[in-house]
């Protein structure tokens, strides 16, 4: 079986020994596989391997793969920037939304999660590097979206996501993840429902393991390089 999908092994593994290296808990980190650009027939394979939960960025192909593979019970994550006129749907189709960077989305997400279904779980998208074109909150709003975020019946704060400027040398990076922790403590006494610090991809899992995150989300490593 492990042969169909040797990247995943290769993943866990990767997880694995840098949750051991820096002498953390044992099961102390959740794989994302990231599917965007992905074709269907391999999320199909990873679930059959084991994996629950998958990212997607792109609301109409997301739609689609999900409709496709409705016979599984996958956990499915929203990892991209959300216009307004897309949050209907995204809030009645998805578990998880990580990238929620305003007080509006969180109002919309919130009124359209349809009754029935579980709160939707949320994560702050922090705009860490202070990147121009790039989405999330600034760091220093981050407490005071955090504690609006819990106000809302049909949402389920869980914790942070960023996505660290990539173009920063090793040391800016592992300081920007670093900040990340710090600003995840310090929302952590809020809630015991606030878990999650997602954080780092196929490049940078260590890096993120080594800082705190307990989530991260990889694309390319297991999948390949995306269509
Ligand atoms: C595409 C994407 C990833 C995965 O990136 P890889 O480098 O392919 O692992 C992770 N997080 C977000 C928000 C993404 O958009």
């Amino acid at each position: 079986m492990s042969d169909i999908f040797p990247t995943f092994q290769t993943t866990l593994e990767r997880i694995k020994l840098a949750v051991s290296n820096c002498g953390r808990t044992p099961g102390a980190v959740r794989l994302l596989a990231v599917s965007k650009k992905q074709p269907i027939d391999k999320i199909r394979q990873l679930h059959t391997q084991g994996q629950q939960a998958f990212g997607e960025s792109y609301l109409q192909e997301a739609l689609v793969k999900m409709a496709e593979l409705s016979d599984l019970s996958i956990e499915w994550h929203f990892i991209g920037p959300i216009q307004s006129n897309k949050s209907r749907k995204i809030a009645e189709h998805f578990d998880w939304v990580q990238s929620v960077d305003s007080i509006k989305l969180l109002r919309r997400l919130s009124a359209q999660r349809p009754v029935g279904k579980p709160p939707l779980n949320i994560l702050l998208q922090v705009n860490i590097d202070e990147e121009a074109q790039k989405r999330g909150i600034p760091a220093a709003e981050t407490r005071v979206l955090a504690e609006q975020a819990m106000t809302f019946p049909g949402l389920k704060l869980r914790g942070l996501m960023a996505i660290p400027d990539p173009g920063n040398d090793p040391q800016g990076q592992r300081r920007s993840m670093e900040k990340m922790a710090g600003l995840f403590a310090g929302i952590q006494p809020l809630s015991e429902h606030i878990d999650t610090l997602s954080l780092g991809m196929s490049a940078d899992i260590e890096t993120a393991i080594t800082a705190g995150s307990t989530m991260v989300r990889v694309g390319t490593a297991l999948f390949g390089p995306r269509n």
